[in-house]
């Protein structure tokens, strides 16, 4: 085994390596960029070298400097994690030129594998089905429309060393195609510095379920089972289980055999991943990940295997820990993937800062692998990924009821998340009935995707008891503060000369506002809701929670207070109101009217439109470039655009006036 290595990664995986060396005894080096100066990877490892800049291509990608890191800190080996270097041959070969273990297969069997492509040739030859395709040298568009009439509409155009689902793109009929292989192949180009195409047979339901694989330098292959992972949105994946929900065992058994199959033909060494889509009975096979899957958790809870350790044994020249007769599944696993996105607003990364994070508590049934903490901010440099919650049980609804329960405890503010979404996707009966496909998310968007609900009495009425106890509290200072504790002035009561003692507040649930008039009473307060009075009483405990008792009905819930603004965080619903205060209101600025604005920050990649011109409801007019994916802007009604303030290549922040536009009738019939 290693005495030192590096983690050439950042985030949850870095953390999660860390934790593996340290249970092992292998001291550790982290790498960071200035954004991460103070990250939660750099604390749990035992030295920290310093990359430079944020941007990836400045810090994470810079093989060299993380050579030059190596060298000096005297680590013997580099652990990739996952994307960034870790499936790049030509820093797997720089490691093994310094005398450095790359922590991984050979880069032989990265270029093999990291083309979808060349392994779709070598597959093919293993004998493994392949979804149907062209993965050919000529990338005319000729060749690849004649390819796509070929196979049929619609069709999947794909970046060959594409990965998280970027550069894809479904084409659904002839005339799309060549705007899809323009897109697809400069998001490639962006994102992987490698524009070749291919493309599939776009399959209409299928399911994703992958083999884990393994081998060592001894010539041993074994699989660990596989995964599902249907549940995804921009064909990327979201919740992961294993094993695969209803799978008949002989298609488990000769999905496992083609998985070892395509690792024995390549030679395979250390942890590697073997896609397939499956459908009607059939699987084939799309890809294989040469390094450690995002998802591995799952795995390592039903086979009770650490996985990183088994890397870390095999990259010492070991030999696999366990023999495949050895391998068994035990009960069952689900992960879902907390991420600071909008899934209202196509799943957008959101940007800011984690002002309140609480995860559920960890324990045999639970585990949330993350890399960052409360106050720490999700950038726009880097996957806005905070979490990977993963849970164990006997069986798959034990586990989905563990699922959302532990949903319904985690609690982030300061960012948009998937949070509640990933929790409708555990309570929808199709997930709880194994019905899942990649599909799943389009199928059910009715219910995954609900109106917003105004606060209702309960939420109007906790969020005034939380007002009301904070504001006790701080008349209890002050009052101890004055000298004079008894005085009437400080009473929080609202106690008035001549006045009968109640109050208005007002809150603000978006652009309704609510009112709430308090009345004091010896036994609590009693609040006058929209829908009736109730009597509230309460007090913040400990950990800063709303105790509440509302006519009886006791419960805890978390206020999270910015400001006027309140977060209210009530089994894993959030409720956001502001409490209404017309001086802080006077300062507002007004939004400005017909400005199409960023929906994130990023870098403006294409102008399609000049001033002055008009259009139609729908016409893109940009392209944007935020975390390597491209955003189309569309016009949002027939109209003319007015003014262009960016230009290609400029960067851009979260909410910038892109582009003036009017809306008007364009004249077209
Ligand atoms: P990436 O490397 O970007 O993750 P993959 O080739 O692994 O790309 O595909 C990602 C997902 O896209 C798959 O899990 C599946 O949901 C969808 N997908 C890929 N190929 C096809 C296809 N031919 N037909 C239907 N869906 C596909």
């Amino acid at each position: 085994m290693f005495s030192k290595i590096l983690i050439a990664n950042r985030g949850e995986i870095a953390c999660r390596v860390a934790r593996t060396c340290r249970r092992l005894g292998v001291a550790t080096v982290a790498v960071y960029s200035d954004a991460d100066a103070d990250a939660m990877h750099v604390d749990l490892c035992d030295e920290a070298w310093r990359l430079g800049p944020p941007p990836a291509r400045e810090s994470y990608l810079l093989g060299d400097a993380i050579l030059e890191a190596a060298r000096r800190t005297g680590a013997e080996a580099i652990h990739p994690g996952y994307g960034f270097l870790s499936e790049n041959a030509a820093f797997a070969r720089a490691c093994a030129d310094a005398g450095v273990v790359f922590i991984g297969p050979t880069p032989e069997a990265i270029d093999a594998m990291g083309s979808k492509s060349e392994s779709k040739r070598l597959m093919e030859k293993a004998g493994v089905p392949l979804v149907p395709g062209y993965h050919g040298a000529d990338q005319s568009l000729a060749a690849l429309r004649a390819a796509a009439d070929d196979i049929g509409y619609p069709v999947l155009v794909k970046a060959s060393a594409g990965g998280g689902g970027k550069g894809m793109r479904v084409v659904r009929a002839a005339d799309a195609l060549q705007a899809a292989v323009e897109g697809a192949k400069r998001e490639a180009a962006n994102a992987f510095g490698d524009d070749l195409l291919l493309v599939e047979k776009y399959l209409d339901a299928p399911r994703h379920v992958e083999i884990q694989v393994f081998g060592d330098t001894h010539g041993h292959v074994v699989h660990l089972f596989e995964r599902d992972c249907s549940i995804q949105r921009r064909h990327q994946k979201v919740i992961e289980e294993a094993p695969a929900p209803d799978l008949p065992a002989e298609t488990r058994a000769a999905m496992g055999a083609a998985g070892v199959a395509a690792a024995q033909a390549i030679g395979y060494v250390g942890a590697g991943t073997v896609e397939f889509l499956y459908q009607d009975g059939g699987f084939y096979f799309i890809e294989m990940n040469t390094r450690l899957q995002v998802e591995h958790p799952v795995t390592e809870l039903i086979t009770g295997q650490d996985l990183v350790e088994w890397q870390l044994r095999v990259a010492a020249g070991g030999t696999l820990p366990l023999a495949q007769a050895d391998l068994a599944v035990t009960g069952h696993a689900i992960e879902a993937r907390v991420y600071a996105e909008d899934p209202a607003n196509d799943f957008l990364p959101s940007i800011g800062r984690l002002r309140h994070l609480r995860p559920p508590v960890e324990g045999p049934h639970v585990r949330v692998d993350t890399g960052v903490r409360q106050d720490d901010r999700v950038s726009m440099h880097y996957d806005p990924m905070i979490a990977k919650l993963a849970v164990w049980d006997a069986d798959r609804p034990a586990a989905l009821r563990r699922l959302r329960a532990a949903l319904e405890a985690y609690q982030v503010v300061g960012v948009t998340t998937n949070l509640e979404f990933l929790g409708g996707v555990a309570a929808h009966p199709a997930f709880g009935a194994g019905a899942v496909g990649t599909r799943f998310i389009e199928a059910h968007e009715a219910d995954l995707f609900p109106a917003a609900v105004p606060a209702d009495d309960t939420v109007l009425a906790l969020a005034a008891l939380d007002v009301l106890l904070h504001r006790q509290t701080q008349a209890a200072a002050a009052a101890a503060r004055s000298g004079d504790p008894y005085s009437p002035w400080h009473a929080p009561s609202g106690w008035r000369l001549n006045d009968d003692n109640y109050q208005r507040m007002t809150f603000l649930d978006g652009e309704e506002a609510r009112a709430v008039t308090v009345h004091y009473r010896p036994e609590g307060y009693r609040l006058d809701l929209p829908g009736g009075s109730v009597t509230a009483r309460g007090e913040i405990d400990a950990d800063g929670n709303l105790v509440s008792d509302i006519d009886g009905f006791r419960r805890r819930v978390t206020v999270v207070r910015h400001g006027h603004d309140l977060v209210i965080l009530d089994r894993g619903r959030q409720h956001r109101l502001t409490l209404d205060d017309p001086a802080a209101r006077a300062g507002e600025r007004d939004p400005g009217e017909g400005g199409l604005v960023a929906p994130m920050p990023g870098k403006v990649s294409q102008v399609l439109v000049e001033a002055g011109q008009t259009l139609e409801k729908g016409a893109p007019l940009m392209v944007l470039e935020a975390m390597k994916m491209e955003h189309t802007i569309a016009a949002p009604t027939d109209g003319t655009v007015t003014a262009v303030h960016f230009q290609a290549g400029d960067q851009v922040d979260d909410g910038a006036a892109l582009l003036s536009f009017e809306t008007g009738d364009t004249g077209a019939p």
